[in-house]
């Protein structure tokens, strides 16, 4: 029987969630909640997803756009085994009362804290712990990149301590109201970012502080890493590990890709859905073993990344598959990433 799945908040990554979900053979879409008509709504029904509004009172608005709604959030409550919930950050708390009262598991995304749910989940380094849990929370974009990497360095070399600076794109390409379009903000001005502390909700014992900076850019984020392993090792040893990784693509500037324009070129070349990276993009080249300490740069596609993990988290936590490796798996064949 395929898991049955409902999607709340149809924006960003709402809607990429829904995709990915629609390609896996043991998962279907149930329904996607709106709150007003919209080309996305219309776009929804056009996949085949039935539409649902947050609120009754809503439902006259879609009538009025001549756009078909199944019913409410609360009567698509009764049809789900599971929430996604990726409405704005922090409305997660009025939910998850609703969600708890119809007996529904719900996975909430990074704009939320970890606090919600007590859980914070990436699909390599936590899998297990979340098999059979009613509440967690996929970490956001960049935590889900940092985490990727540092868990891959840590279970080969053993991370003794982490810096990250954030080049954070400012806003996403389809908002027109954020900026800023001419300036690179510290964000947060008081150092350190929140990052470090939310990689630690899934790795917490690794030393890692981090800072970034807003910057005029929709694409991507950039990350530019100092990391002390334990174990000594060479340029090459790193790159046979993050080779051997699920979700990371290496590449290199040698191959003309020197950028995170060029990078998301690459998606759109690989016929990506919508252009999306769904892996960090780690440039080859950067790595480096200077005075004993790792250096690199990756790319985090920040509308893409956290999806292959949202689809990993509803395997867990209905305990479809026992093995987080097998969910990754399927997973990323459903999703067409090349598995290593
Ligand atoms: P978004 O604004 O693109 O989409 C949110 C959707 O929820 C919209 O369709 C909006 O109409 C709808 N909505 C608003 N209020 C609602 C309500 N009260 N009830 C139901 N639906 C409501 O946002 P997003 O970027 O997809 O972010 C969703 C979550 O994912 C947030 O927690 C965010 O922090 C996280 N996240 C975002 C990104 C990113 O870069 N966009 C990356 C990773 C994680």
């Amino acid at each position: 029987m395929k898991a049955k799945v409902a999607i709340n908040g149809y924006g960003t990554i709402g809607k990429r969630v829904a995709d990915a979900v629609a390609a896996q053979d043991d998962m279907e879409v149930v329904g996607v909640v709106k709150t007003r008509p919209s080309f996305e709504a219309r776009i929804a029904l056009e996949k085949g997803f039935a539409l649902y509004t947050a609120a009754k009172e809503n439902i006259e608005d879609f009538k009025k756009s001549k756009i078909e709604v199944s019913g409410t959030l609360e009567e698509l409550l009764d049809k789900a085994d599971i929430m996604i919930d990726a409405t704005p950050g922090d409305t997660g708390e009025e939910y998850k009362k609703l969600y708890e009262k119809h007996g529904v598991k719900a996975i909430w995304e990074g704009g939320e804290e970890h606090e919600l749910t007590g859980f914070s989940f990436n699909s390599e380094a936590n899998y297990s712990d979340a098999l059979g849990r009613d509440f967690a929370r996929v970490v956001s974009c960049n935590t889900t990149g940092l985490v990727r990497v540092l868990y891959a360095l840590d279970i080969s070399f053993g991370v003794r301590k982490a810096r990250v600076t954030l080049m954070r794109r400012a806003a996403d390409p389809n908002d027109i109201k954020t900026g800023p379009i001419n300036a690179l903000i510290p964000d947060p001005i008081k150092l350190p970012s929140h990052h470090g502390p939310d990689v630690n909700s899934i790795l917490p014992d690794i030393d890692i502080t981090t800072m970034a900076v807003k910057t005029s850019t929709t694409l991507m984020h950039l990350h530019a890493l100092n990391i002390e392993l334990k174990k000594p090792c060479k340029e090459d040893d790193i790159i046979k590990v993050f080779e051997k990784r699920p979700r990371i693509m290496l590449v290199s500037s040698k191959d003309r890709i020197k950028s995170t324009a060029e990078a998301m070129e690459l998606a759109k070349d690989m016929g990506r859905p919508r252009g999306d990276m769904w892996e960090n993009v780690v440039w080859k080249d950067s790595i480096a073993i200077n005075k004993g300490e790792l250096y690199f740069f990756q790319a985090i596609h920040q509308e893409s990344d956290v999806v292959p993990e949202n689809v990993d988290a509803i395997r867990a936590m209905i305990e479809m598959e026992k093995d987080g490796a097998s969910s990754i798996k399927k997973t990323n064949k459903a999703l067409g990433i090349k598995s290593n």
